[in-house]
């Protein structure tokens, strides 16, 4: 006979309860899933130990009747069950009815709950039902759920890192509140207040809440739209660079979900602006048509798929390339420090939320503060640091050198930092950097011309390769004619070349064209603007002055002149900065003349 028949209702909720239930995060997604679809306003979530101890979720949405509460237990009750296709169409997230006995069935759960005519006390130990009362009038909804897997000591084994418990919480909790900003979420851990936002359907006090005030002050408006999608959000200046990419939130229409493509497109905005190990901070925002996308939901994650990528990928690169290009991103020298000091601390506070408990009171502090500013946190001028102001139009922008002011050498530093001065403050430019940057938009800006010019060489270079680096780089043969070389084969794996692109002409150019060739060579990646950016900014490195080298006052004007022609005047192609400032303010702040 089927044994599975057999089997006890207890132990099968503990099986399914496994299934629905893994982690401590599980049952607070599930729980304020709920409170969501309860339509509240106000969320509260309180730890102990990271969850496994105590998960208490406090809401004031519309409650349960009597009836409601004890059919929430039973495990057939999945009336909200719905097609997963619909879920950009429907209000309810708790599309999983299964979700609230699993984690009864794994735990001691008390539901406190009021449809505001009758309040309802249920109790449910390990999945049986202890008590059942009368309660508190109060409408909404509290549920505690204590010792979860305290009778499946297989599952609890593996929540004992607690740490890497809350994080995932905390980043979850992150997400639903940039999701919802017009809930007010609190998220605390043995009493410690970990993230509050006030409701107020400000997206902005919603970032600022999860990464603090010298970051929101960072973060820039964008928006944009095209046929099929409007864009918003607010991208962070690149100096708030990031080791992760969990700093990218994408909604579409309102739902935090993953996409993988969309994080590459942000990052490649940002190339050159900071090293390729970095990753920016943004939140973005994605209105589209239900009907342009596909979505694959996980247990803990959601994926969309978008139809029209092509269209989006256009919007996106457009808007945010666009308002980086009308940033004045000179790092202010002394701010960088306390900055750098917040990065590291947000690190610590986001990433690793036990050490961010010990800031918590100052957090609370921070909160009410911000309360009181009574809110016109639109980025100011001010806080955008010095020179051009962010609504400078495009024209304007096409005179680069309006950006920066002009800026006078005074001297060097270690053969390393020019030292300059305007009438708004000091200013230091790493040399190396700066002529870096000069020459990289320079060749690429020779490299992408139609007919590159062409430089004969009185005496021809010949160049000998190994077999296997020959055999590649006769089948890359065009890349170099397209490069503007005249290239001849020449004898026994060997090349003869005859004339090179006339931007080679200032370099080392026996070196240059090898490094070339290697780039070729190494094939990682031929997509044009990668392979022309590659090859720009490593020949652009080797042809520029180093550190140590004592450059002329003469050069030193020179070179700040070009880079105030640059495009992006603030980076080396590798994403480093070219130029700090001490403002003039700063410098009286640090002297103490100004408090
Ligand atoms: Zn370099
Ligand atoms: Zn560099």
């Amino acid at each position: 006979m089927n044994r599975i028949q057999l089997m006890s209702e207890d132990l099968a909720n503990k099986i399914a309860a496994g299934e629905v239930v893994e982690r401590c995060m599980n049952v607070v997604k599930e729980l304020v899933e709920n409170a969501i679809d309860a339509q509240s306003s106000e969320i509260k979530i309180e730890l102990v130990d990271s969850g496994v101890k105590e998960i208490k979720i406090t809401d004031n949405g519309t409650g349960m009747s009597r009836e409601d509460a004890r059919l929430a237990f039973s495990r057939h009750a999945t009336s909200k069950l719905k097609k997963l296709d619909d879920l950009f169409h429907i209000q309810t997230l708790g599309f999983r009815g299964e979700a609230l006995p699993s984690i009864a069935a794994v735990s001691l759960t008390t539901l406190q709950t009021s449809d505001g005519s009758e309040g309802t006390l249920i109790e449910i130990d390990g999945g049986k039902m202890i008590r059942e009362e009368a309660s508190d009038l109060r409408k909404g909804t509290c549920i505690t759920v204590r010792n979860l897997f305290y009778n499946t000591p297989v599952r609890l084994k593996y929540l004992k890192n607690l740490y890497s418990e809350l994080s995932l919480i905390s980043d979850y909790v992150n997400k639903m509140a940039l999701s919802y900003p017009h809930v007010s979420f609190t998220l605390k851990n043995n009493g410690k207040l970990l993230l509050r936002t006030d409701g107020s359907d400000n997206l902005q006090k919603v970032i600022h809440a999860i990464y603090g005030l010298d970051i929101v002050k960072k973060m820039v408006p964008i928006s944009g739209e095209n046929d099929d999608y409007v864009i918003s959000g607010y991208i962070g200046y690149p100096e708030l660079m990031k080791g992760t990419r969990n700093a990218i939130t994408i909604l579409v229409n309102g739902r935090v979900i993953r996409n993988n493509e969309v994080n590459r497109i942000l990052v490649d905005c940002y190339h050159t602006y900071m090293p390729p190990d970095k990753f920016p901070i943004v939140v973005l925002q994605i209105e589209v048509d239900p009907i342009l996308i596909d979505v694959n939901i996980h247990p803990t994650k959601m994926d969309v798929k978008f139809s029209k990528m092509d269209t989006l990928k256009e919007l996106i690169t457009d808007v945010v390339s666009n308002t980086l290009k009308k940033l004045t991103l000179i790092p202010d020298g002394s701010r960088q420090i306390a900055l750098d000091g917040a990065t590291i601390k947000t690190e610590t506070h986001y990433t690793t939320p036990f050490e961010q408990e010990f800031d918590s009171e100052k957090k609370e502090q921070e909160f009410a503060d911000f309360e009181k500013m009574t809110l016109s946190l639109e980025v100011k001028e001010s806080d955008i640091s010095y020179g051009a102001k962010p609504d400078t139009t495009i024209d304007e922008i096409e005179t680069w050198e309006n950006r920066i002011k002009e800026m006078y050498p005074v001297g060097l530093v270690h053969g390393t930092y020019i030292v300059a001065e305007n009438e708004d403050g000091m200013f230091l430019i790493d040399q190396h950097a700066a002529n870096e940057r000069i020459n990289y938009e320079y060749y690429l800006k020779e490299m992408t011309k139609e007919n590159p010019h062409k430089m004969d060489l009185l005496v021809p270079i010949s160049m000998e390769f190994a077999s296997n680096e020959y055999v590649i780089l006769k089948e890359h043969w065009q890349k170099l004619e397209d490069l503007g070389f005249d290239v001849e084969e020449f004898g026994f794996q060997t090349i003869m070349i005859r004339s090179i692109p006339l931007w080679l002409r200032n370099t080392n150019q026996q070196a240059a064209i090898r490094q070339i060739i290697d780039i070729i060579i190494d094939r990682e990646d031929f997509q044009k603007e990668r392979f022309f950016h590659r090859i720009a900014a490593t020949v652009a490195c080797k042809a520029s002055i180093k550190a140590n080298d004592f450059i002329t006052m003469e050069d030193m004007r020179v070179l700040l002149t070009r880079l105030r022609k640059c495009q992006n005047p603030f980076t080396c192609p590798h994403g480093r900065p070219t130029i700090i400032t001490f403002s003039n303010y700063e410098l009286e702040r640090l002297f103490k003349r100004a408090m």
